[in-house]
């Protein structure tokens, strides 16, 4: 019999008591952002659980405006915390079963505005999935050089833009940008005219490391918080005209889109898997090694079923363009933070990687535009008649995510955007 809630929660909600994700929220009546976790339609308010001495000792982070110093209290109290609350989400004497108490602390997820749950200082993105590589290195190099040839060595990325890092539901502005229209000469400052959305995951540093230290492949696991999902939207004409030699800039640092609720690695772990063989096999560093069982450790890929829906203005109803799964990523989410810190560099509470693009091995499972339409060659039919090579102004994107238990489902909930026009003046 599989761990039930006295809460009543319907099979196909991302957010069962094996979830318990963390997220910042306000409430009208008290507009204070704080933190507090989901179960089925509700939010839990855990500022009032630990005013009101529900756990067995004090918190005080939890009315913080931001998750970063529970997450810099390490994965013990990640753990801890976690244990109280299924506990109290479960049991028969739960001291939550007190009407008052629960008509206070239980929220309808409907009243709730949601907040960025992070204070992120740095952001990472990866570029890890192999079949995303392989079709963006087709169109922008050729079938010959597709793979450069570092890339079945190190998981390779770029240091991005924290900044710009915004909440599901929040607009996006069609950028503008330098450009080489086709068959210029000269570039131009143009509204992007080929903009897009990248499917990714994005997860987040619970406990850094000091500067010139490194974090080991062995342990790299216990630092890493949670994650959420991610839409890293790329200006693709931007991208094409500036990219080299040193990589993306402008292209991609208008807007990343996060998903409201961080869901915990320990949540996930029911549903590791193992990574795609590696082959050749990447230098020691960059190898998990399992000290239990003393041996290599590849099983950290994540069996987690991704989404992505496109709703133009004239449309009813959202339409399914792409399902993939992180599982098919190349490069795991350990070998990534491995590799980001194996020079000394410092990662701190709160920072925040993507995994990169995370491409299927069908057409129908690529995550981004430019794959999906092979770079405007092959539009996409949505079911109104329209057509999409890129994003055009009102389109609405969504990104689901959910892992699939016996009976339950652990999910993210969605991250979604809409796209509004360029600003008139330059
Ligand atoms: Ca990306």
């Amino acid at each position: 019999m599989s761990l039930k809630s006295f809460i009543e929660v319907q099979p196909e909600s991302d957010f069962p008591i094996q979830n318990l994700p963390y997220g910042v929220f306000s409430t009208a009546s008290n507009p204070k952002p704080r933190i507090g976790t989901r179960i089925g339609a509700w939010v839990v308010d855990l500022a009032m659980l630990d005013e009101e001495k529900i756990f067995n000792k004090p918190y005080g982070f939890f009315a913080d405006p931001t998750l970063n110093r529970f997450m810099s209290a390490g994965r013990a109290a990640w753990r801890e915390v976690r244990q109280h609350l299924t506990g109290l989400l479960s049991s028969d004497n739960s001291p939550l079963k007190n009407e008052a108490l629960m008509s206070r602390a239980f929220i309808p997820v409907e009243e709730v505005r949601m907040h960025l749950p992070v204070a992120i200082g740095d952001y990472t993105d990866f570029y890890a999935s192999r079949e995303h590589a392989m079709n963006v290195g087709i169109m922008f190099r050729g079938k010959e050089n597709a793979l450069m040839p570092n890339w079945l060595h190190l998981p390779v990325g770029y240091h991005g833009r924290a900044s710009s890092v915004i909440l599901s539901g929040q607009d996006v502005r069609r950028p503008r940008g330098q450009v080489l229209p086709p068959n210029e000469s000269s570039p131009q400052l143009l509204p992007s005219r080929s903009l897009d959305f990248e499917l990714e995951m994005g997860f987040f540093i619970g406990t850094g490391n000091h500067l010139g230290e490194r974090i080991s492949a062995k342990n790299a696991h216990e630092h890493i918080f949670g994650m959420v999902l991610l839409n890293d939207w790329s200006a693709r004409d931007i991208q094409a005209w500036e990219y080299q030699p040193l990589g993306p800039f402008l292209a991609k640092n208008f807007a990343t889109s996060i998903s409201s609720w961080v869901v915990t690695m320990d949540a996930l772990e029911p549903f590791r898997v193992a990574g795609p063989i590696q082959d050749p096999a990447p230098l020691p560093y960059l190898q998990p090694f399992d000290q239990t069982q003393g041996k290599p450790d590849s099983d950290y890929g994540y069996d987690i079923n991704l989404e992505v829906t496109l709703q133009s203005v004239s449309m009813e109803m959202a339409h399914v363009i792409s399902r993939s799964n992180l599982k098919h990523i190349y490069w795991s989410i350990v070998q990534q933070l491995t590799h980001h810190t194996v020079t000394g560099c410092n990662m701190r509470t709160g920072d925040l990687c993507g995994t990169g693009t995370i491409s299927g091995p069908t057409e129908g499972s690529y995550g981004s535009l430019l794959e999906l339409t092979w770079r405007g060659e092959k539009p996409i039919a949505l079911p109104n008649g329209e057509t999409r090579k890129f994003l055009q102004d009102g389109d609405i994107v969504v990104m689901k995510g959910y892992c699939q238990g016996e009976g339950f489902r652990v999910g993210f909930g969605e991250v979604t955007g809409k796209i509004l026009p360029a600003l008139l003046i330059n």
